[in-house]
């Protein structure tokens, strides 16, 4: 077996490498922190050739979790090659990189990406010179366009084969470093790995905790090196990796002095007046499009031709009927299955829109300008837009969302993100949405992006409300996020991501949801009724209702305190998707359990309530620990339920004049969210600033 790792820089194509080297299909986002896993598969063609995807790395020095794992990965698991992917729109910070890759003792082989925006802008790469300089191999190659890329990995593959335990080249620093690093690499012991040597030395001369713990201490070495120096060591090695690198950077590469088009795009995009009305511009669009327009009217064709009631129910029923086959058997076909697994289904034109716009607007660089712009708008309010990451990845999924809040450092800020990440609408509540802006609001235009800017401000507020708590208080972490260039996203990347997301929608339609449906429509058409145990005529005498009539009344005050939409609610957590199932199976229109404003509550308690089981999952392994958990859970109820509270109510007093007991708990509610939002916040915070 031959292992080639691929490392680099966050985002600079690892991953698409991966997936066009592999054939597989894992996320290509076009922003840094995408990947926090090591992820392996085979090489296309080559049964005994391993790639690994790493997370990205700026060095060797990690900060953050998912930057140890690339390190252990690289130093630990022995990967017989090390494929150095480099962004070549920007050489001198990945070349940064490569002086330590090259240290680690581990062949190295370089693949300069993004030369198609290279040779757009009109720089010239000298790769001979690089070579030369560092003593590797080094390829030009397009991971997006697929250009030399087959050249590259044949080359890595035949070094794996041919140069097994012959490390590369690498540059030397000063001479009173170099005899540092030979004086601690004298001492380190006997049965230390030959080939990482010099790794280790040059990390124990860097002080790096995670490594230095076990081996000898060599403090006086190295303080003897700092004083002459007059810096600590771990700047003294930056410095002289930098210096290295102006020193031979102008040989390497021919900038042509162009201004790219990317800059010129932003200038507008990120204008300081324009940027946040063009992005809810977009958002809109995007949701928009994809429920009410293009997106609805695909669902409502699909609807009326196989799962309404004239389209394959019928069909079944028919058919079923025509065999004889037993009542029970036929109301489970078609009551439970193909109403509910049908309703999920219906979505999907809906989800491939959406998935569609999404992917695109991440793929062509767009969304990292979000998260560079909400930088500017979160830390008004003391955040740090790191944190947006994790949320545009949410739109998607939650789960990997949750777990991209990895690449935030402070401990703190990470749990906040986690904990507000999942009230973005992803996938699997786009159908709750669609099916409440149709069916209650008979497509009303706002509906839909008011769902998503609703996740926004509950995010933004709950950030406000949080931080100025003792617990979250904090100097708010830099963000220093680099915007890649522009590029037109290919069809097959686009089509790629979403054809992932939206099968893992088909596929949840398939399991899950069937056995849920099958389980709704056990429990809603068997009860007890006069006595004995058996299938009921009328679903309130069932065993659902019942079920669902101990919980109901919690949610009497937000508006919809039915037993169904108890039952869908509790289901939701299940999957979101499955509150459509819930409905399909007990409905056969919703217009008969909610008012238009009811069914806006019930929305707005769904999308910002405790998300399904496995985004529970992923929070609990980011937070990794129960207390955090339960507090996240709780929060996350919690807030939606007063949210709910406070529009249904307060929307129910200006409609109708109502004015009861909630009506008095909604103004309570409001007035505790201005005071939190308003006040001063904890004395830990103010002393830190
Ligand atoms: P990773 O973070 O290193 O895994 O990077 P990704 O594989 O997620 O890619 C980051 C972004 O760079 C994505 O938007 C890709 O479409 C884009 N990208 C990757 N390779 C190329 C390339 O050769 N040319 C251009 N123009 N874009 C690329
Ligand atoms: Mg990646």
């Amino acid at each position: 077996m031959i292992k080639i790792a691929l490392a680099g820089n966050p985002n600079c194509g690892k991953t698409m490498l991966f997936n066009e080297l592999t054939g597989s299909n894992q996320y290509v986002g076009n922003w840094a922190g995408v990947t926090v896993e090591a992820k392996e598969g085979k090489l296309k063609g080559e049964q005994d050739v391993i790639i690994a995807d790493l997370p990205g790395i700026y060095s060797l020095s990690p900060y953050t979790p998912e930057e140890v794992v690339a390190r252990n990965y690289l130093v630990n698991e022995e990967p017989d090659v090390i494929l150095n992917i480099i962004d070549g729109t920007n050489l001198e910070r990945n070349l940064y990189l490569t002086t330590q890759l090259c240290e680690i003792g581990i062949p190295v082989i370089m693949a300069i990406n993004m030369i198609d925006i290279v040779k757009r802008n009109g720089d010239i790469i000298n790769l001979d010179e690089i070579s030369e300089h560092f003593g590797c191999t080094c390829f030009e190659i397009s991971a997006l366009k697929g250009t030399g890329v087959k050249k590259c990995a044949k080359k890595a593959v035949e070094l794996a084969r041919t140069n097994k335990g012959i490390p590369p080249i690498h540059h030397s620093f000063d001479d009173r470093v170099e005899s540092a690093i030979h004086f601690i690499s004298a001492l380190l012991p006997d049965g230390t790995d030959m080939l990482h040597k010099r790794y280790y030395a040059t990390k124990i001369f860097e002080r790096d905790e995670l490594v230095s713990a076990d081996f000898p201490d060599c403090g006086d070495i190295i303080k003897d090196v700092e004083r002459y120096y007059d810096d600590d060591s771990e700047s003294i090695i930056a410095d002289q990796r930098y210096r290295y690198i102006t020193s031979c950077i102008d040989e390497c590469r021919i900038k042509s002095g162009k201004i790219p088009v990317s800059d010129k795009i932003d200038s507008i995009v990120t204008n300081k007046y324009l940027s946040l009305p063009i992005f809810a511009a977009i958002m809109f669009g995007v949701y928009y499009l994809s429920v009410t327009t293009l997106g609805g009217t695909l669902s409502e064709l699909i609807t009326d031709r196989i799962f309404g009631e004239t389209g394959l129910s019928l069909v079944a029923e028919n058919l079923l009927v025509s065999v004889n086959c037993a009542a029970w058997l036929t109301s489970l076909i078609v009551n439970g299955i193909i109403a509910g697994v049908g309703a999920v289904l219906s979505f999907v034109p809906q989800i491939i829109v959406l998935f569609i716009f999404l992917s695109f607007l991440e793929d062509c660089g767009y969304m990292s300008r979000i998260a560079f712009i909400m930088d500017k708008l979160f830390r008004k309010f003391g955040l740090s837009g790191k944190s947006f990451i994790p949320i545009l990845v949410g739109t998607g999924c939650g789960v990997p969302g949750i777990m991209s809040s990895r690449t935030i450092e402070n401990v703190n800020e990470r749990r906040m993100t986690i904990i507000t990440t999942t009230f973005i609408p992803c996938g699997a509540k786009l159908p709750v949405i669609a099916l409440i802006a149709s069916a209650l609001f008979n497509g009303a235009w706002w509906v839909a992006p008011s769902a998503y800017f609703i996740g926004i401000v509950a995010i933004i507020s709950s950030g406000i409300i949080l931080k100025k708590t003792k617990i979250f208080s904090g100097d708010i972490s830099p963000f220093v996020m680099e915007l890649p260039s522009y590029h037109m996203p290919t069809f097959k990347s686009v089509a790629r991501a979403t054809w992932d997301r939206s099968w893992s929608y088909v596929k949840k339609a398939g399991t899950i949801i069937l056995l849920a449906s099958c389980a709704v429509w056990f429990l809603s058409s068997f009860g007890f009724y006069s006595g004995s145990f058996g299938m009921v005529q009328k679903m309130d005498n069932s065993i659902l209702a019942y079920l669902g009539n101990r919980i109901d009344i919690i949610f009497e005050p937000l508006g919809f305190g039915t037993w169904q939409a108890a039952v869908a609610t509790l289901l939701g957590l299940i999957a979101k998707e499955e509150i459509v199932g819930v409905f399909g199976v007990l409905y056969d229109n919703i217009g008969e359990g909610f008012t238009a404003l009811s069914g806006y509550s019930f929305l707005i308690f769904n999308l910002l309530c405790a998300p399904c089981v496995a985004a529970m999952g992923a929070i609990r392994r980011e937070m990794n620990s129960a207390k955090w958990t339960l507090f996240a859970i709780f929060y996350q109820c919690f807030f939606a339920y007063c949210t709910s509270l406070a529009i249904y109510q307060l929307a129910l007093l200006f409609e109708t004049g109502a004015f009861t007991i909630s009506t008095v708990f909604a103004f309570i509610v409001l007035a505790a969210f201005i005071f939190m939002l308003l006040r001063k916040p904890a004395k830990q915070y103010i002393a830190k600033r």
